[in-house]
């Protein structure tokens, strides 16, 4: 019988979310998602999935209505067994009222709305956290996607449409919460420039941001040229996109976890998170960038929407010269 698994956190969280997905599919077969509509391409096509179930919880599925409107759905699927690595009362609440004989959650979630509790690893990554809801000991596993041909074909077609050839940079400038964004991707940009193309990559909201540190490669005046790819293609042709750069550069965000599930070196730069929270890269090429020793980091668990001390010092503070000291210890960008 397919189990269900109730995951509608951020993009992340839904790609790291993959070994747990695998770790169960492994067990009974693919199992069933419930995710929310922007995550669900990344899960529609993985090998550990057999069908994506899009909840929109702050659209046209929010509130009551549309949490009950989801359980009926649920309910006439029969599932035996439900994973609830979300710790959320909304997630344990549609289980429960799915009528799923069996829910499994973590301690620290709704504990009576369970039928099984795992504890929840306080320290280690946070892969290893969610595949302890399966009983999985940690195993360094890396999260996963599935990249259609159409994916690689579309994310092909962009690059040599606006001239990226080989070799190139992807950059990720963007982040939800504004604290998490370190400033200078756009003297970044520049300074690489004359070294090789620059993709951005990111959602609609990263647009402007993308285009403005486009514009800063084209001032560094070098050979090779700039894209802006915020917005502009899907997330996984995005993460294609990412799989062909020699390097990413992301803040502690969604394009990070895309880049560790398609094995790309990666330069990480933390600011009022750090990478103890489970979410840093864990490749042996990857790179983190941060401020050693500043007493207010880190500030809270996603990064508040700015500075609370107005300093912003956990990014200001770190110079260009150390995230390109960082590449280059990556060795990607050297002739090949
Ligand atoms: S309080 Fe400190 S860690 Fe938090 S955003 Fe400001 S400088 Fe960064």
């Amino acid at each position: 019988m397919t189990s269900l698994v109730i995951q509608t956190a951020f993009l992340g969280d839904v790609v790291l979310t993959t070994p747990l997905l695998e770790a169960l599919a492994a067990r009974h077969g693919p199992v069933d998602v419930v995710t929310t509509p922007a995550a669900a391409p990344l899960l529609d096509t993985h090998p550990a999935v057999r069908r994506v179930i899009p909840y929109d919880k702050r659209g046209a599925d929010r509130g009551l209505l549309g949490l009950r409107r989801l359980a009926r759905t649920l309910a006439a699927e029969n599932y035996a067994v439900a994973y609830l690595p979300h710790r959320s009362l909304r997630t344990a609440l549609i289980a429960r009222l799915a009528g799923i004989p069996r829910r499994v959650g973590f301690a620290g979630g709704w504990r009576p709305l369970y039928t099984d509790v795992r504890a929840r690893p306080t320290r280690g990554h946070e892969i290893d956290r969610l595949l302890a809801l399966a009983g999985v000991a940690p195993s360094n596993a890396r999260p996963s996607l599935c990249l259609t041909a159409a994916d690689r074909g579309a994310a092909e077609a962009f690059l040599r449409e606006h001239g990226i050839g080989e070799p190139f940079v992807a950059l990720a400038p963007g982040s939800i919460w504004g604290s998490k964004r370190w400033p200078y991707y756009r003297e970044l940009a520049e300074r690489l420039a004359a070294r090789a193309g620059i993709v951005t990559v990111g959602g609609p909201e990263d647009a402007a941001l993308g285009e403005r540190v486009v514009k800063a490669a084209a001032v560094g005046g070098g050979r090779w040229r700039a894209v802006n790819a915020c917005g502009t293609l899907s997330l996984r042709q995005s993460a294609e996109v990412i799989r062909r750069a020699r390097v990413l550069v992301t803040n502690d965000s969604a394009p990070l976890h895309l880049g560790q599930a398609v094995e790309t070196p990666t330069v990480a730069i933390f600011g009022s998170t750090v990478p103890a929270f489970g979410f840093g890269p864990r490749g042996p090429r990857d790179r983190v960038v941060e401020i050693a020793g500043l007493a207010c980091r880190p500030c809270s668990a996603h990064g508040p929407p700015t500075c609370p001390l107005g300093h912003h010092r956990c990014m200001r503070d770190i110079a260009v010269d150390r995230v390109l000291a960082a590449i280059e210890e990556t060795g990607t960008l050297q002739p090949r």
